[in-house]
């Protein structure tokens, strides 16, 4: 059955930091928003690129990781509850008869908005996947054959019973094979890295070798270059080392975590000027090419344009401006400070008297 379009004021195409500062910025007008990411979690490439690793030019924070200014954005719009839809890629953008924008995203999601608002970084995120022919269709599963290759590590009970190898060697690698190795639910753990030194935080280095150590886990350096099959299903994945030798791996599943590439995609089919696979936008609102369309943070392109996320907050904060026009034709916003506006201590749910 086709789900209803969802109705909104804007659409904010990406959950890096500056589409959820758009968010905030949007919310203090009264501008209600809806996000989408191809990523399963909001953050951009502050968590899918440098997590842990520390930022120093945020003002008014000497100091905070990747994931921690994620946390704190989080926290900032969440007074305008804005409904993330997360692991799905904005795919097509149209104009809808009535003038507004019609999205549309790899999930069947349909939104009908009046504003965009293109956040969307370096493109959208999406995992490393293996190119060996004829191994894709085992990503998906039928009512009698479940799937049995996966881009993301699913819930550790669906590999109950099961000889699960995992390629990787980056922390998302790592902390699956100790969700798996600790959840006691599979009949085996192999990892397979290409080399037997791991791109990961020493800690789970350390804790992966501990699973090594004790057999509960098994590792292999080589790469997945080819399959087994029987009877339509993946029954093992050969594994060619550094000196060409290749073996067969037995398996039930194949978990492929070889980090992921921002793939620009449909941004760039959507008739906006670019230069340089860049959105061009005037600097007095960050309106793109097309009324109603705004781009802002790294996507963005104009004289001077530095790819730093405090410029990305000012881009924001003007676009949000430019929106109100459109959201509200015929009022004037006027500028007013969270300090002091009773409207905006009521729209952030803040009580003054405290
Ligand atoms: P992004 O963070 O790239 O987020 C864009 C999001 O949009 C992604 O999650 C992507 O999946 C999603 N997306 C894209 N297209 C679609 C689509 N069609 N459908 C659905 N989702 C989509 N900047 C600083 O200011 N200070 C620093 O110290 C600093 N350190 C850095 C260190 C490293 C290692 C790196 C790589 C960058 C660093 N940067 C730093 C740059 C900073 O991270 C970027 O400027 C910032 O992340 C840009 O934010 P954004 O929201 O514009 O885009």
């Amino acid at each position: 059955m086709n789900r209803p379009p969802i109705e909104t004021d804007a659409l904010v195409i990406g959950a890096g930091p500056v589409g959820l500062f758009q968010v905030f910025q949007l919310g203090l007008l009264g501008i209600q928003s809806h996000v989408v990411d191809s990523l399963p979690y909001p953050g951009g490439q502050c968590i899918e690129l440098y997590p842990d690793k520390p930022i120093y030019d945020i003002p008014g924070t000497p100091r905070c990781t990747g994931r921690e200014l994620t946390a704190r954005l989080l926290k900032q719009v969440a007074p305008f509850a804005p409904p993330l839809h997360l692991s799905q890629v904005v795919t097509t953008l149209a104009k809808h008869p009535d003038g507004r924008f019609e999205l549309q995203t790899s999930r069947g999601t349909t939104f009908v908005a009046k504003t965009i608002f293109i956040a969307a970084g370096v493109g959208a995120f999406a995992p490393r996947r293996l190119r060996i022919e004829g191994l894709d269709k085992y990503e998906s599963a039928s009512p009698n054959a479940p799937a049995q290759l996966f881009y993301a590590l699913p819930s550790p009970a669906d590999f109950a019973h099961k000889h699960v190898v995992i390629v990787g060697g980056d922390d998302t690698a790592l902390r699956a094979v100790l969700q798996l190795a600790d959840s006691g639910q599979t009949k085996s753990i192999t990892l397979v890295h290409r080399r037997d030194v791991y791109q990961a935080a020493p800690e789970l280095c350390a804790q992966v070798k501990t699973r090594i150590e004790s057999a509960a886990v098994t590792f292999k350096v080589g790469q997945v270059t080819g399959f087994v099959e029987h009877n339509q299903r993946l029954t093992a994945a050969s594994i060619t080392d550094a000196d060409g030798d290749t073996r067969s791996l037995r398996l039930d599943a194949l978990v492929v975590l070889l980090g992921v590439s921002p793939k620009l995609g449909p941004v760039a089919d959507w008739g906006l000027d670019m230069a340089r696979k860049q959105v061009a936008v005037n600097t007095a609102e960050f309106s793109t090419s097309v009324p109603g369309i705004f781009a802002v943070g790294d996507i963005n392109t104009y004289p001077g344009k530095k790819k730093l996320i405090l410029c990305g907050f000012h881009e924001a904060a003007l676009a949000a401006f430019g929106a109100a026009n459109i959201v509200f034709p015929g009022q004037s916003t006027p500028l007013q400070y969270t300090t002091t506006s009773p409207r905006l201590h009521k729209l952030l749910g803040v009580d003054q008297s405290a």
